[in-house]
């Protein structure tokens, strides 16, 4: 019986191009060790699958039946990791063919290479992603992307707060460090069996591609330091996002804030986030257009967005990249009280950027998104985070991926919103869900709106969606109101 599983398994490496002719006998004898088996015959198999899993829930079914590993998620997700790993390219064999199709074909052919390789190999677990909920909803700032995350679990920004200031004395020193290349994982750390990292340079400084197993959006890549050293954005950073964006001008890449609460879940160690993808950003209408007489040849434009974000556009990338360090020098050094906009309190730096660029027709393009994150008596959490009231559907950290209008909820809502709908409809009492217990004002509201059994799923969503656009608007330090416009478009003028 797994004789003939290991059958459709090798016949599914073969396919995919994960294993060679040459390699089949050695991928046998892994998988005969892995799965605890004597012997082997071939089975002929003509099938063709999308993805291995199928197989592999034979296979993890068998290993539970048979007492190799017990029946969790956490094991299977283990096992079935160690099971793909018999079947995986060596790294420097998938390091050389990315960078001879790199030279021969460019870099779409490299890039398709690898993300097809990254789903093959099951890293990118596509048939659980693609259980991820999306939705779309058009605002007042254009259209709004939702997706609803059922694969990862959710950290509070307390939590990342702390998660700088711990000196890792672990291996790997955290989730992103290249020594998670062949980790075996354990019950806290996802097995990185099938993982692969390809290098690259940035301003002759090294750094490696790899794609994020949780695939937020198309092809969305991961760009980390070869060193575990901290985030941090400064000249030298958007500088080396451009060098990213030449090398891959299909991708767009950009780097979430260096400062906790307006920055990403992982602080201690430098990386970017990229991929093939169009943002709802990127769509946005212009605000106001500035002319700045000292850079002729680049447009300067405020976005009508709710997070306040400069949108820098040129040919020439010196001026851009001057330009962008201006920006982000004044920024650090800008406090406008009557906003509530103060730079540093006992020397503790507040303010900082979210950048985002894109090479396009010859033309370095620059979304700078200007961050806050102080605190206060009112607003614990942050001034420019999501306040208190929208904490039922999002309280987690706003970053570059919803900096850019695509909101990653977490997995929870996925049934308190279903449930919700019942309660709406009568099916089901409020009171008697615990977990519908931070919905309740919003319930009320809802209640008083225009749905009805046909509708309730769109009507949630959109309700949803507005109360993450509502998480936006709190982020934006600049607010789009007549004295929040003002000031932010002095503020660029000044410069
Ligand atoms: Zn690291």
């Amino acid at each position: 019986m797994m004789n003939y599983q290991i059958s459709r398994l090798i016949n599914f490496g073969l396919q995919k191009g994960l294993i060679e002719t040459d390699d089949v006998e050695y991928s046998v004898n892994m998988l005969l060790d892995v799965l605890q088996l004597d012997s082997f015959e071939f089975f002929k198999i003509e099938e063709e699958l999308a993805t291995a899993v199928p197989i592999l829930e034979e296979m993890l079914e068998y290993s539970v039946n048979k007492g190799i590993i017990n029946n969790s998620v956490t094991e299977k997700d283990l096992f079935d990791t160690r099971i793909m790993n018999c079947i995986m390219p060596r790294p420097n064999e998938v390091v050389n063919n990315f960078t001879s199709l790199y030279e021969k074909e460019g870099a779409n052919s490299a890039t398709d290479y690898f993300y097809n390789l990254s789903i093959a190999s099951n890293y990118i677990r596509k048939t659980r992603t693609d259980k991820n909920i999306f939705f779309t909803y058009d605002s007042d700032y254009g259209e709004i992307e939702i997706t609803i995350n059922i694969s990862k679990p959710e950290k509070d920004p307390k939590e990342i707060l702390k998660s700088k200031n711990i000196v890792s004395t672990g291996y790997p020193k955290c989730a992103l460090c290249k020594e998670n290349v062949g980790f075996k994982g354990d019950f806290n750390r996802a097995a990185r069996q099938t993982h692969r990292i390809i290098p690259i340079k940035l301003d002759n400084e090294e750094y490696y591609l790899q794609y994020s197993p949780y695939v937020y959006y198309n092809e969305h890549c991961i760009v980390l330091n070869k060193e575990h050293i901290p985030m941090k954005i400064d000249i030298e950073t958007i500088s080396k996002l451009f060098s990213f964006v030449e090398q891959f001008p299909h991708y767009m890449i950009g780097s979430n804030a260096d400062l906790p609460v307006v920055g990403g879940s992982i602080l201690s160690h430098d990386h970017f986030q990229g991929g093939r993808y169009i943002f709802p950003i990127e769509n946005a209408k212009i605000m106001y257009s500035v002319k700045l007489e000292k850079y002729p040849s680049t447009s300067v434009e405020l976005l009508k967005w709710p997070l306040s974000t400069i949108r820098l556009s040129s040919d020439k990338k010196k001026e851009v990249l001057e330009l962008s360090e201006k920006i982000l020098e004044k920024w650090k050094n800008y406090s406008n009280i009557d906003l509530n906009i103060i730079n540093k309190t006992d020397e503790v730096r507040h303010n900082t950027i979210t950048p985002i660029v894109r090479y396009e027709n010859g033309k370095y393009i620059i979304y700078l998104t200007l961050r806050n994150n102080r605190t206060s008596e009112d607003y614990p959490f942050g001034i420019f985070h999501p306040h208190e009231s929208l904490h039922h559907i999002k309280k987690e950290n706003i970053g570059l991926i919803e900096v850019m209008g695509l909101a990653i909820l977490p997995a929870r809502l996925k049934t308190e919103l279903e449930l919700l709908g019942k309660c709406l409809l009568g099916q089901e009492d409020i009171n008697k869900h615990e977990s519908l217990e931070k919905h309740y004002d919003w319930y009320k509201d809802l209640k008083n709106k225009d749905f009805n059994e046909n509708n309730v799923k769109e009507f949630i969503e959109e309700e949803t969606a507005k109360i993450f656009v509502k998480a936006l608007d709190d982020c934006g330090v600049f607010k789009l109101d007549e004295t929040g416009s003002k000031a932010f478009i002095e503020f660029v003028e000044s410069i």
